[in-house]
């Protein structure tokens, strides 16, 4: 099964990623990990992904598309994946499908969960208390969101022209919204 899971910032992307992974696919794909390694190992590219992360901007397309083109061609996305974080931008989402398009293969779900501004600014203060991420300050937060508004949103009318759009009620219980993902993945 190729995924893409999707939703705002503090949506739970992170937890259901996970609880995604270890049922369903063999490759999980976060590029806010990925950056995130890339700036703790002191690398060039974590130097320049820094710059961007810290004020919640997007890091440029040629950089992140180039990171999945060589993410995308190791052995372990043969039997399957999830992207979590990525696409972000309809360039993004153009050069994924031509990549896979390249290979006689597409996207078989984009599970986008939802859930309301005032539960996300909730969610992400909460958890700049017990992670301490750097990017999970106030002002930092704000600016994410409308990058994801005015971005990352209209991806969804991209994936819903491809029959590919599945929404899942991302409010409640982690098992709760679990348990939603599980109803649309069976399907797939
Ligand atoms: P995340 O952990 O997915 O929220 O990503 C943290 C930060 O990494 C974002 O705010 C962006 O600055 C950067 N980032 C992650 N994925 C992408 C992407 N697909 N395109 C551009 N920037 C990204």
């Amino acid at each position: 099964m190729r995924l893409i899971l999707f939703g705002p910032p503090g949506a739970g992307k992170g937890t259901q990623a996970n609880n995604i992974a270890n049922n369903y696919v063999a490759a999980h794909i976060s590029t806010g990990d990925m950056l995130r390694a890339a700036v703790k190992n002191g690398t060039e590219l974590g130097a320049l992904a820094k710059s961007y992360m810290d004020k919640g901007e997007l890091v440029p397309d040629n950089v992140i598309i180039g990171i999945i083109k060589d993410r995308i061609k190791e052995g372990d996305t043969k039997k399957g994946f999830m992207l979590d974080g990525f696409p972000r931008t309809i360039a993004q989402a153009e050069a994924l499908s031509e990549m896979l398009e390249a290979e006689n293969e597409s996207i078989d779900s984009v599970v986008s969960l939802e859930v309301n501004d005032e539960e996300i600014t909730n969610r992400i203060l909460q958890r700049a208390k017990i992670e301490g991420r750097e990017d999970d300050t106030e002002d930092v937060v704000r600016n994410r969101l409308s990058v994801y508004r005015n971005q990352t949103e209209p991806l969804k009318d991209y994936y819903r022209g491809a029959g590919v759009l599945a929404e899942v009620d991302g409010m409640g219980t982690i098992d709760e919204v679990f348990q939603r993902i599980q109803a649309v993945l069976t399907k797939v």
